[in-house]
């Protein structure tokens, strides 16, 4: 009897121990061209309500306005009951972000992505009442300076997929929004077209599951496009290759047949029902996500941990209480609070050109490099001593590696670290029917190496 019991509590512990799945279902809700995705878009959101279900749906700004002009207000409303998030105001209409932020800096571009997408985010807001609550970039058109203009925007969440940063496939926080992007094998969808293999998506879902109950927890990131239920190749072809059509030559994309579309309806009806039908999944949507983790400013070690780790790598850090950015640690080796800071614009090298600097010296680039920090929010690209300078890398080294009361301070060679979690490959990262033929971005992936400063993993409360 006594056996019995210690038997039923110890599986009732390691059942407790199981951690909860999230799984955010969001749709690219994109398509202003063919109408039939209009209602599509309201028999997703309408199914998904008798379900008890939550997505998120990714509005173009163009969609907003063609569903309010084609008096869609039954549309409107129906997504509105679940959550909004923001897919750019044109999506595939050249030139687009990656494209035209390619050639522009941290701040410069960051201003002009404000500038264009300003009337998009407006017309979602006015036309759905709420601040759209995340956003994902049109095809793999990613670039980090857009980070910096969502901040300015009020949305706090980064809900796509692609290879461009990550750590682990689970959620991060970079550029100070919690990014649920490079999912990996937590990346999940049941093929719309083939219901015969709706068990093997089942049973990938499952596997998936369990390897994160296991992990105490976890976000699996499922997303389909309205539009992909009622066509069979995608309306924005209309732009290929950089093509820039006018208006009145956009051609409508080919249909699927009434029986494809209800398969459609059906397959992802099924594939909720099963990934609902597991105790510790709960769906959330990306307004609901960043509740869920621990605010990006935790104090999850002390100065002398904090201290070794940054003399030896420059990359985030992971305690029991918590994860620290590079940028946060070296807040914490200046003396300040970590808060919220942006990388550096650009890259600097080191010029100084002897192995020890006099303390004095280093005291004033201490103090030099904090009032910059303070005054823009911002990691310098590099630290002065007199005349000749430090790289961001090299001073933050240095500084980790200083013990103090010396009468100088060696000077040491910094180890980016964090870089190896940004895509080194500018062409596979870029990939998208849409962007002219061989785009490639090798300038938004080492702006996003700059950024790696601010990286670090999620962790859930
Ligand atoms: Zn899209």
């Amino acid at each position: 009897m006594l056996r019995l019991l210690i038997a039923i509590l110890l599986a009732a512990s390691a059942l407790a121990a199981r951690g909860p799945v999230y799984v955010v279902l969001w749709f690219d809700t994109e398509d202003y061209i063919e109408p039939a995705a209009d209602d599509a878009a309201l028999r997703i959101a309408t199914e998904l309500d008798k379900l008890g279900v939550r997505a998120t749906f990714k509005v173009v700004g163009e969609k907003a306005r063609v569903l309010e002009s084609r008096g869609r207000t039954d549309v409107i409303r129906a997504l509105g009951r679940h959550d909004i998030g923001y897919h750019s105001n044109f999506h595939s209409i050249q030139p687009t972000p990656a494209l035209y932020l390619r050639g522009m800096g941290w701040l410069d571009g960051a201003a002009e992505f404000e500038r264009r997408e300003t009337p998009g985010v407006e017309d979602v807001r006015r036309i759905f009442g709420a601040t759209p609550s995340c956003y994902g970039q049109p095809g793999s058109s990613w670039a980090p300076q857009t980070f910096r203009a969502l901040r300015h925007f009020g949305i706090p969440v980064y809900l796509d997929e692609g290879d461009h940063v990550g750590i682990g496939e689970q959620p991060v926080w970079f550029g100070g929004l919690l990014n649920v992007y490079s999912m990996g094998q937590y990346q999940l969808r049941a093929s719309l077209d083939d219901e015969a293999a709706l068990p093997q998506a089942f049973e990938k879902f499952d596997h998936a599951a369990e390897q994160l109950e296991a992990k105490g927890g976890g976000v699996i990131s499922i997303y389909y496009h309205p539009t992909e239920f009622v066509t069979t190749a995608f309306w924005d072809l209309n732009f290929a290759k950089g093509a820039n059509p006018e208006r009145a030559d956009w051609k409508k994309p080919p249909r699927r047949t009434v029986e494809e579309s209800e398969r459609c309806f059906r397959i992802l009806t099924r594939y909720v029902e099963h990934a609902k039908s597991r105790p510790a999944v709960r769906f959330v949507t990306a307004r609901e996500l960043p509740p869920l983790y621990q605010s990006q400013a935790v104090r999850a070690a002390d100065r002398a941990t904090v201290a070794r780790h940054l003399s030896q790598r420059q990359t985030f850090l992971e305690t029991d209480h918590g994860a620290l950015s590079a940028a946060e640690m070296l807040e914490i080796l200046l003396g300040t609070e970590p808060a919220l800071v942006e990388g550096p614009v650009s890259r600097a090298a080191t010029t100084y050109h002897s192995e020890n600097i006099p303390r004095p010296a280093f005291d004033r680039a201490k103090t030099d490099a904090s009032d910059f920090i303070r005054v823009n929010r911002r990691l310098p690209a590099e630290v002065w001593i007199g005349s000749e300078k430090l790289s961001l890398a090299d001073f933050t080294a240095t500084l980790a590696a200083d013990t103090g009361g010396t009468p100088t301070v060696t000077v040491r060679k910094g180890n980016l670290e964090m870089e190896r979690y940004v895509s080194t490959d500018p062409r596979t990262s870029f990939q998208w029917p849409i962007h002219p033929e061989g785009f490639s971005a090798p300038e938004l992936l080492e702006l996003a190496r700059l950024q790696a400063w601010t990286l670090k993993p999620a962790r859930l409360k």
